[in-house]
C-alpha cells in the first residue's frame, strides 16, 4: 500500500514538472517569436534594407501588434499567477451580479456591432446579489464574451441567459460560431490551449484566457462547464453562489 502510495506520489510530481516545463516552453515561444520579428525590422533599419518610410511604416504597424500581444500575454502571466497564489486574496464585496452583466455587454457592444452579431439577452431587471470581487466577476464575462465574438463568423448570434439552481446562480453563455471538436473540448481550459491550431488571422491569443476564468470562478466557490459542437457553436457556463441575507426573492 506504501509503495503505491509513494508511485503515485511520484507520478504526480513528474506530472507536474512535466507541465512546468511545457509551460516555460510555451511562454518563452510566445515571447521570442515577436522579438525575433521585431529585432529583424530594427536590423533592417539598421542596415538601410529598409528606407522607405511607408515600408517602415508598414512594419511599426505589425510590431505594434506584437507588442500589443506581448503585453497582454505578459497582464494574463501576471494574472494567472496571481490567481493561482495561496496568498491571493479576493476584494469581496456584496455586488449586483445583472448590474454587472448589463454593464459588461454594453462595453462589449461596440465589437457587436462591427461584427453585426446578434445579442440576446435573458437577464432579468431585478437585482441579483452575489459576495464576489466585482473586478474578478467582469474579467470571467469579458474572458467568455470576448471569445464568444471572436470565434463566431459576422452575422452570428450569442445569447446570455441566467438560471437559479438552489442557492446557485448560473450564466450561460452560448454562441452559433466555429464551435470546438471532440477532441480538443476536455483540454480548453487548460493554460495555452487552443484548439484553433490554424491559428486563423483576427483570432489572436494567450490560450489564458480560460485558465484566467476557471480559476476565477473556483475561487469564488462556482463551478466552469463547456459544451460545444464543431461548426455548429458554444455554449460557456460558469456557476457563482447567491448571497444569501441579501436576495430577498
Ligand atoms: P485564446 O486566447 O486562444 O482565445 P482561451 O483560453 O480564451 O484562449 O481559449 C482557449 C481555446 O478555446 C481557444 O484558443 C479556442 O480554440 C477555444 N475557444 C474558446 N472559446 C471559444 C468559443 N466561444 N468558440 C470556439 N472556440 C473557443
Amino acid at each position: 500500500q506504501l509503495a503505491k502510495t509513494f508511485n503515485y506520489m511520484a507520478e504526480e510530481i513528474i506530472k507536474s514538472e512535466q507541465i512546468k516545463r511545457d509551460f516555460i516552453a510555451n511562454v518563452s515561444h510566445e515571447l521570442r517569436t515577436p522579438i525575433t520579428f521585431i529585432s529583424g525590422v530594427f536590423q533592417g533599419i539598421v542596415d538601410n534594407k529598409i528606407t522607405e518610410i511607408t515600408e517602415l511604416k508598414k512594419f511599426a504597424y505589425i510590431g505594434l501588434d506584437k507588442i500589443a500581444n506581448m503585453s497582454r500575454l505578459i497582464q494574463d502571466l501576471l494574472d494567472l499567477s496571481r490567481i493561482e497564489a495561496k496568498s491571493f486574496e479576493l476584494q469581496k464585496t456584496k455586488i449586483d451580479l445583472n448590474e454587472t452583466i448589463r454593464r459588461i455587454l454594453a462595453h462589449i457592444e461596440p465589437k457587436l456591432t462591427e461584427k453585426q452579431i446578434e445579442l440576446q439577452v435573458f437577464i432579468p431587471d431585478q437585482s441579483l446579489w452575489i459576495y464576489a470581487d466585482s473586478f474578478r466577476i467582469e474579467q470571467v464575462l469579458n474572458n467568455l464574451l470576448e471569445n464568444a465574438i471572436k470565434y463566431t463568423p459576422q452575422n452570428g448570434m450569442i445569447q446570455i441567459k441566467e438560471f437559479y439552481l438552489d442557492n446557485k446562480v448560473k450564466v450561460e453563455i452560448t454562441d452559433n460560431g466555429k464551435g470546438i471538436s471532440e477532441a480538443d473540448l476536455p483540454f480548453v481550459f487548460e493554460r495555452f490551449y487552443k484548439a484553433d491550431k490554424a491559428r486563423t488571422p483576427g483570432t489572436s491569443g494567450t490560450g489564458l484566457g480560460l485558465a484566467i476564468v476557471k480559476s476565477i470562478v473556483e475561487a469564488h466557490g462556482g463551478e466552469v462547464s463547456v459544451k460545444s459542437k464543431l461548426n455548429h457553436g458554444s455554449t460557456f457556463s460558469f456557476t457563482l453562489p447567491i448571497w444569501k441575507n441579501l436576495t430577498g426573492n
